[in-house]
């Protein structure tokens, strides 16, 4: 097979990697696999070869499993990763030994620098001059910066229109991006972003495109090098759209396949009462999700009530015998 292609999570349809796509044409979710045998064909040296590779930054250093068909002229990096593990268990003695990974300390200040490694990379190889997405956060600050950051390439953002703090306004302005406010709601932006995408060459990085979730599942792998390789029992993770648990899942299941883990955590995904969807859903066996109307949170970033990637969270969800736990406001702090 070729090195990596986009495969339909749900029919099994196969799409050339090099192709724009963001969906199956039977509309559901893509995601990119990875021919392994092809880029760590001997998973044991790969391994081995980490420790001396400390110095590179991490998605270069993970690349084999992350992204292999990125070619390394075309990387867009902000030095982003190799976040510290603080050991606070001390603070919660109730846990053996209890550890948080502070993705803030991304040069954006949060993980998605992560997946824009990714996503902004293969734009620039792919050679779209425009990436686009709708946000109301994290998101945009991300993607402006990375555009930024590549030559001839300019971020469109589009923001609900009064919806919006400075403080969330202010990366996407200075990094350059175009940025408007739209009069509608962040589903409103979403919808003029597929449709402007679909009409022009501008590449799409919103969470539906998978490629963003290869470049997230750098964190569960650098955790676990940073373990060196001893599996925790648990993973915990907040849940808003889906797609870092997902990442989390899809690169702990490809270092299993690989041999370089011998065992897989449990995961577990946290949201708050007034977004919890996956939670309900958890609760009915995973039967059905229904959408809703997210209430207001301290923990921001996962006020969603329609996670995008909510099929491939259970897929990971089952596979790795989670939990999904919804917390109080209080709670959350
Ligand atoms: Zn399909």
């Amino acid at each position: 097979m070729a090195l990596s292609i986009f495969k339909c999570i749900y029919c099994n349809k196969e799409y050339d990697i090099q192709e724009i796509r963001y969906r199956c044409e039977c509309g559901d979710l893509l995601e990119v696999i990875h021919d392994l045998s092809q880029s760590i064909p001997n998973p044991n040296d790969w391994k081995k070869s980490l420790d001396g590779q400390m110095a590179d930054i991490a998605f270069r250093r993970y690349q084999a499993v992350l992204f292999p068909s990125l070619p390394e002229d075309k990387l867009i990096t902000l030095f982003e990763g190799d976040t510290p593990l603080y050991d606070v268990t001390h603070s919660i003695p109730r846990f053996k030994s209890i550890k948080l990974k502070h993705e803030g300390l991304n040069p954006t200040l949060s993980f998605k620098d992560r997946g824009m490694v990714a996503g902004v990379s293969w734009a620039n190889h792919l050679g779209c001059e425009n990436v686009i997405c709708a946000s109301t956060g994290d998101t945009s600050a991300a993607m402006a910066a990375y555009a930024a950051a590549a030559p001839n390439m300019k971020g469109i953002v589009l923001l609900p229109k009064g919806k919006i703090s400075p403080e969330q306004l202010a990366q996407s302005i200075s990094f350059g991006a175009l940025t408007i406010g739209i009069e509608t709601d962040f589903d409103g932006c979403m919808n003029l972003v597929q449709e402007l995408t679909q009409k022009h060459k501008i590449y799409l990085l919103n969470s539906m495109n998978p490629v963003r979730i290869e470049g997230q599942k750098a964190i569960g792998i650098e955790t676990l090098h940073q373990l060196n390789w001893q599996v925790p029992d648990w993973f915990v993770i907040p849940v808003g759209n889906a797609g870092n648990i997902s990442a989390l899942g899809k690169g702990l299941r490809e270092l299993y396949e690989l041999g370089i883990i011998d065992k897989l955590p449990r995961l577990a995904g946290i949201q708050t009462e007034g977004a919890s969807p996956l939670f309900e859903s958890f609760k009915n066996g995973y039967t059905k999700l229904v959408p809703q109307k997210a209430k207001p949170t301290k923990a921001s970033a996962i006020q969603i009530g329609d996670p995008v990637s909510y099929k491939k969270a259970i897929r990971e969800l089952k596979h790795f015998d989670g939990v999904v736990e919804a917390v109080s406001e209080k709670e959350l702090m």
